[in-house]
C-alpha cells in the first residue's frame, strides 16, 4: 500500500474531516435505549437496554467495516488491522449505566471511537497499529468487582469476586447466568491481543474543567482509595429513664469526629466523605450502644493520604474510637508519554488544556495492567453526572472527539 507522502499533512485533513454532527447523532440515538421517562436511563448492566446497547454499537463497528464480537463478559470489542505487525493501540469506554443515569457518561468516550474509526475509513487512512475499540460492560458500580467487564477483559477477575451483590438482587453470578454468560469464562478471559496504549475520553463527573472554564482535561491519574471502619463505644440504655448525665451515648461520641473527617480532608487538601452511618442497637428508644461510621478518603498522592490517615488515626484515639483499615486501592497515575501526546493533540487543536486528576474509578484503570493509559476529560455541566440532566455541550463532545483522533494519530507515527 501506497504510504503518504506527508503524514502530518494527512492527520490535518483527517481532523477536519471528523464527523461532530454524526457523533452527536449517535449520542442522541444511543442515548434513546433504556431512557424511561422523568427516570433518565435504566440502562443497568446486563440489563436487556444494557445489551441492546451493546449490539447497537456492535452494529455499528460493523458498518464501519470492522471486525466486532462480543467476548465473554459481553464487551464488544470492535478491530481495524494495522499495516506492521505491532501491537495494538485501543481506544473506548462503557455504555452500561448507573439507574437514572445520563447519556454522556461513557457513552461519549465509545461513541467518539467510533468517530475516529469513521474518519479513518472516510478518508481511507490505514494505521501501522492494529486497533482495538472496546465498549467494556458492567462499568458502574451495580455488580461486583466493577468495572466488572474490563476486569474480565484483562484477565484479572476472581472467580470469588461474583458472588458479590448485583443491582438486580441476587448475586453478580446469578444475573450473568440468568442473561446468558459463563461465569467461568468471564474468569478466563483474556484481551485478544498484546496492547500497546489505551486511550479513554470521558467526561469529567465534577466541576474542576468549570473554573475556568478549559474544553480538555488531561488525566493525571485515578485516584487512590482509602476506607476505614471508625467505631464508638457507649452503653446502651433505655432512652426514656436513663437521664442525660448518666448517659454513654455512642451516637453523640462520634458526631464530632464527623467533622474532624472533613476538616482533615480540608486541610490536605483531598476528599473525605463518611458516606455511611452503623447505628446500634437502632431504635428511637433506645440509647446508641454501638456506631460504627463508614469513612472513605481519596487522592493522587500516597503521601498526602498517609498524613491525612495519621490525623484521622490521631483523632479516633484521642476520641476513644477504634479504627480499622477497610478496602484500599492504590493511585493509578496515567503514563506521561500519552499525557504528552494528548497535550501535542490540544496544542495541534488550538483547545486550551490542564491537567487534573480523576477522582472517580474508569475502565482505564483496570486497562493500566496491561499497557500505558491516558484520559481525556471534557466539561460535565454544574459537575452533574450519574443523573439524568447530565450534560455536556456538544462543541465540547465533539473537541473532546478530536483530541482523542489527533493523540490516536500521534502514538501510531510514535509509539
Ligand atoms: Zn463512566
Amino acid at each position: 500500500m501506497k504510504q503518504p507522502d506527508n503524514p502530518l499533512h494527512d492527520a490535518h485533513a483527517s481532523l477536519a474531516a471528523f464527523d461532530g454532527e454524526q457523533l452527536m447523532a449517535d449520542l442522541d440515538a444511543l442515548g434513546a435505549i433504556g431512557r424511561e421517562a422523568g427516570r433518565g436511563l435504566q440502562r443497568m448492566a446486563y440489563s436487556d437496554a444494557d445489551l441492546a446497547a451493546r449490539q447497537w454499537v456492535q452494529a455499528q463497528m460493523q458498518a464501519l467495516g470492522m471486525g466486532a464480537t462480543l467476548d465473554a463478559a459481553g464487551n464488544v470489542v470492535g478491530y481495524l488491522p494495522g499495516s506492521e505487525a505491532l501491537p495494538a493501540l485501543a481506544l473506548g469506554s462503557h455504555t452500561d449505566s448507573v439507574p437514572g443515569g445520563g447519556a454522556f457518561d461513557g457513552a461519549l468516550g465509545v461513541l467518539a471511537a467510533l468517530a475516529c474509526v469513521r474518519t479513518l475509513r472516510s478518508q481511507g487512512v490505514k494505521l501501522r497499529h492494529p486497533l482495538l475499540l472496546l465498549n467494556f460492560a458492567a462499568e458502574e458500580a451495580t455488580t461486583a468487582a466493577s468495572p466488572l467487564g474490563s476486569l474480565s477483559f484483562t484477565g484479572r477477575l476472581t472467580a470469588e469476586a461474583l458472588d458479590g451483590p448485583a443491582w438486580h438482587g441476587g448475586s453478580t453470578r446469578a444475573l450473568l447466568t440468568e442473561r446468558g454468560f459463563d461465569s467461568d469464562a468471564l474468569v478466563a478471559n483474556h484481551p485478544p491481543l498484546p496492547l500497546a496504549a489505551f486511550l479513554e475520553l470521558h467526561i469529567e463527573q465534577g466541576d474542576q474543567l468549570l473554573s475556568p472554564r478549559t474544553p480538555i482535561g488531561v488525566v493525571e491519574g485515578i485516584v487512590g482509595i482509602r476506607r476505614y471502619y471508625v467505631t464508638f463505644e457507649g452503653q446502651a440504655n433505655h432512652a426514656g429513664t436513663t437521664r442525660m448525665e448518666r448517659r454513654r451515648d455512642a451516637l453523640v461520641a462520634a458526631a464530632p469526629f464527623i467533622t474532624t473527617v472533613r476538616d482533615v480532608a480540608v486541610a490536605h487538601g483531598i476528599v473525605g466523605t463518611i458516606g455511611r452511618i452503623d447505628v446500634q442497637p437502632g431504635a428511637p428508644n433506645v440509647i446508641p450502644g454501638h456506631v460504627t461510621l463508614d469513612v472513605e478518603i481519596r487522592d493522587m498522592a500516597n503521601t498526602t493520604l498517609d498524613r491525612a490517615e495519621q490525623a484521622l488515626h490521631d483523632a479516633a484515639a484521642a476520641s476513644g474510637a477504634q479504627m480499622v483499615h477497610g478496602h484500599c486501592k492504590e493511585p493509578t497515575p496515567a503514563d506521561p508519554r500519552l499525557m504528552a501526546a494528548i497535550e501535542r493533540a490540544c496544542v495541534r487543536l488550538d483547545l486550551p488544556h490542564r491537567a487534573l486528576p480523576s477522582g472517580a474509578g474508569h475502565d482505564a484503570m483496570n486497562m493500566a495492567a496491561l499497557c500505558p493509559y491516558a484520559m481525556i476529560f471534557v466539561p460535565s455541566e454544574g459537575g452533574i453526572s450519574h443523573a439524568p440532566d447530565e450534560f455536556t455541550l456538544a462543541a465540547e463532545c465533539i473537541a473532546g472527539g478530536r483530541v482523542l483522533l489527533a493523540t490516536l494519530l500521534d502514538l501510531d507515527e510514535g509509539v
